[in-house]
């Protein structure tokens, strides 16, 4: 039988009344044999996620404090949902062992891995699924590497395709058998590590929200869902700042193919958005463009420095600066005699002085200028390949919203055009982008 591994992000577990859907939601579709969930998360805009509280915990341990008041919130988050699933009461009785871990100063990642820990405990026993602890199976190297025999492992342990697991995400431990947690967000890797260790046939994303907007909600109303997006395309989106799913999770399921689904746990009969290895023709739809995302904070350092066009390796000895100071680089467009970097501005901090010092005196620029507040915004859609038209459909809504653009590039995969504008003018040019693609109603 074909496998959906189904992945429930934190407001799907949030309390017992959103555990109960989860379990309907299983329940729909008897291929949906492999569960892997988040730590609890917030049931209304001003509480903590659970995750906040154990890094939290952690900290105040680890400087002397007492940790009881936001221990006590952890206990009552977790005592409730037991209660509301009328789950067995045994299950607290950890979570006391666990504070004794903490006031003895466990380590940081695995305190906040105790989130998914006893969630997906308490979510096993309701559903009458087997628990899995990524820790014995997922390991992870250094820099967040996954060791491919995790696949093997992993596919091992879930290996029964009759029976009901529930995994926990967000952690795995490290060669020497430490827990250790990825980034932030990073129960959307463990799925996908599960969907392609089971050779799941999709793997499902549930959240709060059904799919993929094509453009931030908070900068354009109502945007549209995206039916289908490629990997190539989602990639380039997450990266540009849409949110929604953690954009290192693509990795293992892109390599073996595996079709995504962001579904809303709140909405289970709404379609969400197909990520896919292939777009199929109908979705190069009309609107010619998957979305437009983008980001504020990045600061421009450029350099003007008559024939420099004509200097071997100066783009090289340029980058080299900022790689010797740890700081990445994301665009580097130029002129004849001009280059600019763009770099997220927070790397700036506490260097700037240096670096420019750094340019000066190695590479002699006749001026050299940083410019901050920056927004980087990329119009993305693997059909804009060989389109005539977009990019003057682009600069003519800039044009006609005044707003100034800064920077333009188009890599040479045609997939995106990214474009550079001054911060105070982000809002009003997305809202401009978007109206010139999505077509009304
Ligand atoms: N609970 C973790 C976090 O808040 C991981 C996750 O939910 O994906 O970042």
């Amino acid at each position: 039988m074909e496998r959906i591994v189904v992945k429930f992000g934190g407001s799907s577990v949030a309390d017992g009344q959103q555990i109960d859907k989860v379990r309907a939601i299983v329940a729909a579709d008897r291929r949906r044999r492999i569960v892997v969930v988040s730590a609890p998360g917030k049931r209304r805009e001003e509480e903590r996620k659970l995750t906040d509280l154990l890094y939290l915990c952690h900290d105040m341990a680890a400087l002397g404090t007492s940790i009881a008041e936001p221990f006590a919130e952890i206990s009552g988050r977790f005592a409730l949902i037991v209660a509301q699933l009328g789950l067995s009461p045994a299950l607290l009785d950890e979570l006391d062992l666990f504070r004794a871990e903490l006031e003895k100063g466990c380590g940081r990642d695995y305190a906040a891995s105790r989130g998914e820990y006893f969630s997906a405990r308490m979510i096993a026993g309701y559903l009458g699924g087997e628990f899995v602890d990524p820790a014995e199976h997922i390991t992870i190297l250094p820099g967040g590497r996954i060791d491919e025999d995790s696949y093997r492992a992993l596919g091992e342990r879930l290996r029964d395709p009759e029976r009901l697991y529930v995994m926990a995400g967000f952690y795995g431990s490290d060669p020497a058998g430490r827990v250790v947690t990825f980034s932030r967000g990073g129960s959307d890797i463990s799925g996908a590590i599960a969907a392609r260790a089971a050779g799941a046939a999709l793997y499902e994303n549930w959240t709060d929200t059904s799919g993929i907007l094509m453009a931030d909600p908070r900068l354009v109303k109502n945007p549209r869902p995206i039916e289908e997006i490629s990997f190539r395309e989602i990639r380039e989106m997450a990266y540009m700042g849409a949110s929604v799913f953690h954009d290192e999770a693509i990795v293992p399921v892109r390599e073996a193919g595996i079709p995504i689904r962001i579904r809303n746990t709140n909405r289970p009969e709404d379609p969400g958005t197909l990520i896919t290895p292939q777009l199929s023709p109908a979705s190069l739809s009309e609107t010619e463009i998957a979305g437009i995302a983008g980001r504020r904070g990045f600061a421009m350092i450029c350099l003007e420095k008559s024939l420099l066009s004509k200097e071997r390796g100066f783009l090289h000895r340029l980058l080299g600066i900022f790689e010797e100071h740890g700081v990445g680089c994301e665009q580097c467009p130029s002129s004849i005699d001009s280059i600019s970097v763009l770099v997220e501005e927070c790397r700036l901090d506490g260097l700037e002085e240096v670096l420019c010092e750094e340019i000066r005196r190695r590479l002699q620029p006749d001026s050299l200028v940083v410019e901050r507040d920056l927004a980087l915004i990329a119009v993305v859609g693997e059909g804009m390949v060989r389109t005539i038209g977009i990019a003057a459909k682009i600069f003519a809504a800039l044009h006609k919203a005044a707003v100034n653009v800064r920077v333009i590039n188009q890599g040479a995969s045609e997939m995106n055009i990214i474009v550079g504008v001054a911060g105070k003018d982000y809002a009003r040019a997305v809202g401009a982008l978007y109206a010139a693609f999505v077509p009304e109603g």
